[in-house]
């Protein structure tokens, strides 16, 4: 008999339209003008046709209109898993107090609940943001893990991109000037591990899993940005991820944005973001034989199962 195949984690930040219009600096933002309606549906058949069962992590703010509870729902009625996505989005609880994390952690927790009828067990910070603060809070709600850390040494690159693309302000800029994490981010390790937090309390880290040495990111974002250059070279790229995981033995925590799978034909509000004048046919498409090369080599589940399996 063969060996069953090792698990692999796959979630999704269901970050939502005006979560894009924030981080960009687009007035009406605070409007929260939402694509759920779109997106949700589409990403639901989708995923029952590759026949996924993921993590996907939500923000609290998204379960204020009745509109948008409605297709929260469906995430959990086909089975799938919910995560705590914070309840603002800002991407800078790393400055937050202890309270004010509580408060925006509890809040978040409650109204996901509500929505969805399941209790997160986990929480991904927006932006990759955490902090020691953020962890305790994590682990006295009785959290089984975070997932907000990305250890690769490109983060500071990545705000760089962000700004130059962006119509953001002195201010706001200085408000971000963490986001994405910086270079010191690129050490952090990159298999999953327990946070020690005293008084033998700890909580599992769960990173998004970046090129073991490299510490270059390989998620659909990556992927989708070099397959507009090369199919093949995308490809390549991401086997020898996969080869380098395998040999360093590092079990594959897989990420996913909306906006690696949506194209700007459907979302036309966003249609001037850095990618969406890529077609939704080809980015299902790219999405698809990515899973396909990972469901080659791993048994594809939400964030829960694996780090029960760990
Ligand atoms: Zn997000």
């Amino acid at each position: 008999m063969s060996k069953p195949k090792p698990l692999a984690a796959i979630s999704l930040d269901l970050d939502n339209l005006w979560a894009y219009m924030k981080i960009h600096g687009d007035e009406g933002w605070d409007k929260y003008p939402s694509y759920f309606d779109i997106f949700i549906p589409y990403v639901l058949d989708l995923l029952d046709e590759l026949k996924l069962k993921i993590t996907f992590f939500i923000v609290g703010k998204d379960t204020e209109s009745e509109e948008n509870r409605k297709y929260l729902r469906m995430i959990t009625d086909r089975g799938h898993e919910v995560g705590n996505h914070s309840y603002y989005h800002e991407s800078w609880l790393q400055t937050y107090s202890y309270e004010e994390i509580e408060k925006e952690i509890i809040a978040a927790e409650l109204a996901i609940e509500r929505a969805t009828g399941q209790k997160p067990k986990g929480f991904r910070g927006p932006g990759f943001s955490w902090s020691k603060n953020l962890l305790r809070v994590l682990e006295s709600r009785g959290y089984l893990y975070d997932a907000s850390t990305l250890p690769t040494y490109l983060g500071p690159l990545a705000r760089l991109y962000y700004f130059w693309k962006s119509d953001l302000s002195k201010e706001e800029k200085r408000a971000r000037k963490e986001l994405f994490g910086k270079f010191s981010e690129g050490f952090r390790k990159l298999k999953p591990y327990y946070w020690k937090l005293g008084d033998e309390k700890r909580i599992a880290e769960i990173p998004v899993t970046t090129m073991p040495i490299f510490k270059f990111p390989f998620h659909l974002s990556y992927l989708l940005y070099l397959s507009n250059i090369s199919t093949g070279l995308m490809k390549l790229y991401l086997n020898i991820a996969i080869f380098l995981c395998k040999v360093t033995y590092t079990p594959i925590s897989f990420l996913l944005h909306p906006l690696d799978i949506i194209g700007g034909d459907q979302i036309t509000q966003l249609s001037f973001f850095p990618g969406m004048n890529v077609r939704s046919e080809r980015k299902v498409r790219i999405f698809w034989e990515v899973i396909s090369l990972l469901k080659g080599k791993y048994t594809l589940v939400n964030i829960s199962e694996f780090q029960n399996g760990l």
